[in-house]
């Protein structure tokens, strides 16, 4: 139809948004499925510490269908988010996680905390930290096992409102990430009012390092994490040079390639056995 226009220009615009939109439904139909059946896997990645010994695990949620293969989070989330499903997702990914984790205890598998991503839109809702709470207490768990990851944008909506929160859930025991450090807006007065644990600083600025002969930002992001007394933990680490860099500017904890991919269950209890195991061989025997 729209080849019969004669406004080339505009018609291919319209078909590429046209079956933008169509590919959206097709992603939008499918996740709804997904999450009603059980679709959805997680996968763990560790982080690491400065000594080596396993600070912790993030939960990041996959999903392979059929037809689609594959899709990415980065992809398949802003739809969760803007269709309203991500607040079923968001719940089925706490409650699987918290699960494993009760499994993980249960083993004797030891993992430090576990960090869950939670989008700007669950953290909204005013039931979200008695759900989490409840969750929690259902399995079993300890708050203090817990990392929930924020970015700047859940946080800046009604400030007051998100200190309130962010305190209750630290009352509580929970500890609070700002995850994707230094991609958003907002100024440095907020993260000075934010009570939170840990900065997690973007891949962007990882990557950095090893592009340029100085990366005065980077430095000074690990630098007001430390003085603010927060856990800085790296994103997105590929490299022992960018290890060894971020050691020296004092930067505790690293997640990437590096140590390891983010890992089925399955695998990422193999990985954490092994790790251990290499721990003791090397005498770190503080597990
Ligand atoms: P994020 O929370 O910042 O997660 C880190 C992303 O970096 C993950 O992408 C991870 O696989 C990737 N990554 C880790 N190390 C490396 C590395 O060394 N190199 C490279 N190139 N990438 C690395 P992933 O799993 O595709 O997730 C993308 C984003 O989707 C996440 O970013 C997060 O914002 C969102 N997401 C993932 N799972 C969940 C979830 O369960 N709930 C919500 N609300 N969002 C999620
Ligand atoms: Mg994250
Ligand atoms: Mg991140
Ligand atoms: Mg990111």
């Amino acid at each position: 139809q729209a080849k019969h226009t004669g406004r080339g220009c505009y018609s291919y615009y319209q078909e590429a948004l046209e079956q933008q939109t169509n590919h959206k439904n097709s992603i939008r139909q499918a996740l709804k499925q997904a999450i009603a059946n059980d679709g959805l896997t997680l996968a763990y990645q560790p982080q690491v510490s400065a000594n080596e010994q396993l600070y912790g695990a993030e939960a990041l949620v996959r999903w392979h269908d059929a037809e689609l293969g594959f899709v990415s989070p980065a992809e398949f989330i802003p739809i969760a988010e803007e269709s309203g499903l991500i607040h079923q997702l968001g719940d089925w990914v706490i409650q699987k996680s918290l699960s494993d984790l009760m499994n993980w205890q249960q083993q004797g598998l030891q993992i430090g905390h576990l960090s869950i991503n939670v989008s700007p839109w669950q953290f909204a809702l005013s039931g979200f930290a008695d759900r989490l709470i409840e969750l929690v207490q259902v399995k079993g768990l300890q708050a203090k096992h817990i990392c929930i990851e924020l970015t700047e944008s859940s946080l800046l909506t009604d400030l007051k409102e998100t200190i309130a929160k962010l305190n209750k859930l630290r009352a509580y025991g929970f500890r609070v990430a700002l995850d994707d450090f230094g991609t958003g807006y907002s100024s440095l007065a907020y993260l000075r009012d934010l009570p939170i644990d840990i900065l997690k600083i973007d891949k962007a600025f990882i990557d950095e390092l090893e592009l340029h002969q100085s990366s005065p930002l980077t430095e000074s992001m690990i630098a007001i994490g430390q003085h603010m007394s927060l856990d800085v933990v790296a994103e997105g680490v590929e490299s022992a040079s960018q290890v060894a860099k971020l050691k020296q500017l004092g930067c505790d904890v690293y997640q990437g390639y590096y140590f390891a991919k983010p890992l089925p269950e399955q695998q990422f209890q193999v990985w954490v056995s092994q790790h251990k195991r290499q721990q003791l061989d090397m005498g770190n025997d503080t597990i």
